[in-house]
């Protein structure tokens, strides 16, 4: 595919585009966090999109914006999970046929949404990796599209209207905080956030445990990491060594990344169950992390945190609330 700079014009059509398949989510404003930082925070729920994260956006604009002859052959994804479910859901509405390659790390709640989606399931590979290699082959044999994760300009105007719908809720804007794997909505949210008002200050958090873009901006440079178990599962996996887009996006956009640890991610995701009544998945909670835990010095007046899916398995949350004390 040839390079083309994504604009803030893209993520302004996109939003038009989507408007039909997903919801403008609600924020909510934590009292406990406002208190601790000194400002007033608001967490963006995508944990409410449809499909439970997200990744509706990108999925429903990549979709829209397909050719007659593409949603005739149909689309292929390789997915730890939410972006299947997404492009699976959008699929479905749009009555294009889906290929979802998943990896076995994949929870079995996700496996059976994507099911109930009536979208063609296939175990890939063991990690991530192996399970895109395995996406890449078939979409060859079937001469199906490719929806990627995170770096196609398409999958990004659409994570970024995250970013548009913030701009007009909140005008006043200091800094965000966004959950970072791949990158796709961060890109998106900083490409449009540093558009209509430079001085917003974007960062990403991730996990610990196998964070390849984090390592990539240190090193300067793509780097490939060990796939470790985590929480965040929905932010395993590498960034590409082929990546055209999200690596230089977010070099050029966001202004920090930093890491939250395990314990820090279960915490989080604790406190949104007990204080906001909100369940939220371990990718989801790193940015409500990156706060409980004073991880960011200067966050300025207002502060918004993406939330940015909910799907886990209620067994894994309240085991986590019972370890974190907040369940008999
Ligand atoms: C995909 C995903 C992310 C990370 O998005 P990228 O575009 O890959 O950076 C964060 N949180 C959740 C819940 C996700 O599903």
């Amino acid at each position: 595919m040839p390079f083309r700079e994504v604009t803030l014009n893209d993520i302004r059509e996109a939003h038009q585009r989507i408007k039909p398949l997903i919801i403008w989510t609600p924020l909510v404003e934590s009292q406990q966090l406002s208190d601790s930082i000194g400002a007033q925070l608001v967490l963006k729920l995508e944990s409410l999109q449809v499909t439970g994260s997200f990744k509706a956006r990108g999925a429903a604009n990549k979709l829209t914006s397909l050719s007659s002859h593409e949603r005739e052959r149909g689309v292929i994804t390789v997915s730890s999970g939410n972006h299947g479910r997404a492009v699976a859901y959008v699929a479905r509405e749009l009555g294009i046929h889906a290929v979802i390659c998943l990896s076995e790390a994949v929870p079995p709640s996700k496996v059976e949404e994507i099911q109930a989606l009536d979208a063609e399931v296939l175990i890939c590979g063991r990690t991530y990796d192996e399970a895109a290699e395995g996406a890449q082959r078939i979409q060859r044999e079937r001469g199906l599209t490719m929806v990627h994760p995170f770096d196609d300009p398409t999958i990004i105007a659409g994570q970024g209207t995250v970013g548009l719908e913030l701009m007009e809720d909140i005008p006043q804007l200091d800094t965000v905080i966004v959950p970072l794997s791949g990158g796709g909505l961060i890109s998106g949210i900083a490409l449009a956030l540093k558009s209509m008002n430079p001085s917003i200050q974007v960062i990403g958090v991730t996990m610990e445990r196998g964070p390849a873009m984090y390592q990539s901006l240190r090193a300067g440079k793509i780097v490939e990491v060990d796939e470790e178990p985590t929480l965040a599962d929905a932010l395993a996996g590498g960034i590409g060594f082929d990546n055209a887009y999200t690596f230089r996006m977010v070099q050029r956009y966001v202004d920090d990344t930093l890491l939250v640890s395990e314990d820090e991610i279960a915490g989080a995701m604790a406190f949104a169950l007990e204080k906001h009544r909100l369940i939220i998945e371990g990718g989801g909670a790193v940015g409500i992390a990156s706060i409980l835990y004073g991880k960011i010095k200067e966050l300025g007046e207002r502060v918004a945190v993406v939330v940015s899916g909910g799907n886990v398995e209620l067994t894994t949350l309240f085991k986590i609330a019972r370890e974190q004390g907040v369940l008999q």
